[in-house]
């Protein structure tokens, strides 16, 4: 059995319950500026490589940066989204470091004067509401990107693309109050709405606007004392991160319960593998030697910029969750999806503006629409139904023009053509069968195709109903009135 197998040695549930995690996360995200933090260089994703450069973002000698207004503002911003009390003076520091994809040999970042200190985010969880403490907010620059080619020895190459060295970036540090993946994967899921909101980043995780570190150690329960932590790094998708927590938990809980002890250690997450694995341990923890950056003004937030972030903030997830739930009577589960995204709780009030009813357009939206979004692969900002196609569709199925499970198809025939409702209609001869007669010949045509099931029904078995009921929605192809289906096949299959 090798070593790896041993660390996760399946741990028993009731050892387990004894004892509990602790987790702090660190969270970087791309500010969303036209420019670098330091200089005027394009922050375009996927531009060739290395185009993207001047002599400050690549280190040359003699070059001097200038703080990046819009960053300032920016990351301003994600400090009032998250409650933080924002520094009028703050101060960038060289952390220092050699690595290949930092050419000045230290990353610019803020050290023991950050931007913002506290602050929090609520996260709801099985219907409790829990909230977690935010340490800090601080502004720095990125690295470059390595990419690595070839697995041979002797063809081997390695290539760093200077595009993204300089981009803006805050790090956002949770205090130790996460207890359980689900939480850290929730505080994850609420920063990235809030940041998304606030429109302070993209959060796009596949292209690494959005990283996330997890320290994490666990502790008996009951006690005091925080137990050794393990920081956890690479972990760039959610999915990543909750997998990456239970193992890395379940290998401290085995190594303690076997009588070991919990190194300081950076690991990562090897996503095929599926187990985290030590890259450093903590004797070899750099000592980054930070000292203020003599290159750069003290950073300066006074209290008049602050306050005209303040007024210029959209409404956070929070308060756009609570007014869905007044103002049009949501649920609280139906506001959290219709306030998933900003675009989409837009798209939801703007049928209402159109004349919807809050209800039905909310379950229209998070069922059928969803889906074929999620289908198509699309964003609701590219739904080819628009606010006021999707309410005149619902006029219609509340004023008994057609039925709810035409309107289906209707919706569906809008979703691929982007036509409106009233021609699909037309087109369609989908208008409801309201006519009587019209229902009572189907019904008899089917009855007198089943007498078996005439003859269940009679004597007495309810169920074969709903089989009429489904045989003459299928024959109308749904078109028919439903209450005047059953009133019909109630009335003839009573006939003696
Ligand atoms: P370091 O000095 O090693 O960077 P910090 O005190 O700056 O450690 O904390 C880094 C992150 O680790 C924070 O998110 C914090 O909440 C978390 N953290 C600190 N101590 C622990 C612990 N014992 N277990 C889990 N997480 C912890
Ligand atoms: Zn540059
Ligand atoms: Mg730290």
């Amino acid at each position: 059995m090798n070593r790896t197998a041993q660390e996760r040695s399946r741990i028993a549930p009731e050892v387990a319950a004894r004892y509990e995690a602790v987790i702090g996360l660190e969270v970087h995200a791309q500010l969303q500026t036209q420019t670098k933090a330091f200089c005027a260089c394009s922050t375009r994703f996927g531009d060739p490589p290395n185009s993207n450069t001047c002599p400050v973002c690549l280190g040359l000698p003699g070059a001097l940066p200038v703080f990046n207004r819009k960053a300032l503002e920016l990351a301003i911003r994600a400090s009032v989204a998250l409650h933080g009390e924002i520094h009028e003076r703050s101060q960038f520091a060289r952390k220092n470091y050699f690595y290949p994809d930092l050419p000045k040999g230290y990353q610019i970042s803020q050290y023991d004067l950050p931007l913002a200190t506290g602050g929090w985010i609520d996260v709801e969880l099985k219907g409790e509401t829990k909230r977690i403490g935010i340490t800090r907010l601080h502004v720095e620059e990125d690295a470059a990107k390595n990419l690595h080619e070839g697995f041979a020895d002797s063809d081997r190459w390695s290539y760093i693309d200077f595009n993204r060295c300089g981009m803006p970036l805050v790090e956002i540090v949770s205090e130790p109050d996460i207890r359980t993946p689900a939480q850290a994967y929730e505080y994850l899921y609420a920063l990235k709405q809030i940041l998304e909101y606030a429109e302070v980043s993209d959060c796009n995780m596949e292209n690494g606007s959005l990283r996330c570190d997890a320290n994490v150690s666990v502790r008996l329960r009951g006690a005091e004392k925080f137990g050794t932590k393990a920081e956890v790094k690479n972990l760039n998708s959610f999915r990543y991160l909750a997998h990456a927590l239970e193992y890395e938990i379940e290998r401290q809980i085995g190594a303690l319960e076997s009588g070991g002890e919990i190194a300081q250690e950076t690991r990562l997450w090897n996503v095929a593998a599926g187990r985290t694995e030590a890259m450093r341990s903590k004797e070899f923890a750099h000592d980054y030697r930070y000292f203020p950056d003599p290159d750069l003004l003290p950073v300066s937030a006074p209290q008049s910029l602050v306050a005209a972030v303040k007024r210029a903030m959209p409404e956070l997830p929070d308060a756009k969750r609570a007014r869905l739930q007044q103002e049009y009577g949501l649920t609280p589960y139906d506001a959290g999806v219709l306030a998933a995204t900003r675009a989409l709780a837009d798209y939801f009030e703007a049928s209402i503006r159109a004349g919807a009813a809050a209800k039905s357009t909310a379950s229209w939206i998070s069922v059928e629409m969803l889906r074929r979004l999620n289908d198509a692969g699309k964003d609701i900002t590219a739904c080819p139904v628009s606010p006021d196609a999707l309410a005149e569709l619902l006029a219609k199925i509340d004023a008994g023009e057609i039925t709810a499970a035409s309107g289906k198809k209707v919706f569906a025939t809008m979703f691929e053509t982007g036509k409106r409702a009233a021609e699909i209609i037309a087109s369609g001869g989908l208008l409801q069968i309201t006519d009587p007669s019209a229902v009572e010949n189907v019904a008899r045509a089917i009855i007198a195709k089943s007498p078996e099931n005439v003859a269940k029904y009679r004597s007495g078995n309810e169920g074969v109903f709903k089989f009429f009921v489904g045989q003459v929605m299928r024959e109308t192809r749904g078109q028919a009135n439903p209450q005047l289906v059953n009133e019909v096949l109630k009335r003839v299959l009573g006939e003696p």
